[in-house]
């Protein structure tokens, strides 16, 4: 069943008021429940505009999106509740630093889903756990390392029980060391069977998570397969010309 299916979306912007840019040209792609899905593609071939188009927070020029077969991309969809359903995680951790970890994690539960206190900080604590930090509820975000600080932010998206988590570049700005950690839990959420989509450099964890991975240059969707047909035989000229680059 698909949970996440985007249909001819193309995204325009126009720079400067004159010259427009093609961000994403007439791309479709499925997410089917329980899959993980890898976007790769070179730097500004539209992966981040696509992926934000599907909590709307880049408005789609054309094209439809639907998640659990509700259109998004409807001006009648309340956008807020959208946003809730579907986690995000960004190459910046984004983590309120006044707030204990504990708190970052608790406050979306608390304020959107109601939930009391003390439930909260239950379900914030399992998540800590999953993610390997149980130790760290009680810490602020700038007593963490980069890595560390990642995890709280996927615990903290968990917390809302999204229907699917879209990454970007999650590991992109840490450093070396940190990777592998971040790389880890979002292993074991693929494992978990949780709906995946992300945009990752990293060919390994591709290749470990991926039901599939797409191709993307130029605004495009050039090619999409399984990581053994992407990686060991890929059809497009542009894609093997990508990944002689990169592997
Ligand atoms: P990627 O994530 O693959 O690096 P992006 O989706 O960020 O690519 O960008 C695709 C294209 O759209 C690039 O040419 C980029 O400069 C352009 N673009 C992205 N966001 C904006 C924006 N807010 N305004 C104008 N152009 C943008
Ligand atoms: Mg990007």
């Amino acid at each position: 069943m698909a949970k996440i299916e985007i249909k001819n979306l193309s995204k325009d912007f126009v720079a400067n008021g004159i010259k427009t840019v093609h961000a994403v040209k007439n791309a479709s792609l499925t997410v089917n429940d329980g899959e993980v899905v890898v976007i790769i593609g070179p730097s500004g071939s539209g992966k981040s505009t696509l992926l934000r188009s599907v909590n709307m927070l880049e408005t789609p020029t054309s094209g439809q999106i639907f998640i659990d077969d509700i259109e998004v991309t409807d001006p009648k969809t309340d956008l807020r509740k959208v946003r809730e359903e579907v986690g995000m995680v960004f190459q910046s951790f984004n983590l309120f630093p006044h707030l204990t970890v504990l708190d970052n994690i608790t406050l979306a539960p608390r304020k959107v889903l109601k939930m009391d206190k003390a439930s909260a900080e239950k379900l914030a604590l399992e998540l800590l756990e999953k993610v390997g930090l149980k130790d760290k509820a009680k810490s602020h975000p700038n007593q963490l390392s980069g890595g560390q600080q990642q995890r709280v932010a996927i615990a903290r998206s968990l917390a809302m029980n999204p229907k699917a988590m879209l990454f970007d570049e999650p590991t992109s700005a840490l450093d070396p060391e940190m990777i592998k950690e971040v790389l880890d839990v979002m292993l074991a959420l693929a494992k978990d069977g949780t709906t995946m989509l992300l945009v990752t450099h990293e060919m390994g964890f591709a290749r470990a998570a991926a039901d599939k991975v797409v191709f993307m240059d130029s605004g495009e969707i050039i090619e999409e397969g399984s990581p053994e047909e992407m990686f060991t035989h890929p059809k497009s000229e542009r894609t093997k010309s990508f990944l002689d680059h990169i592997l």
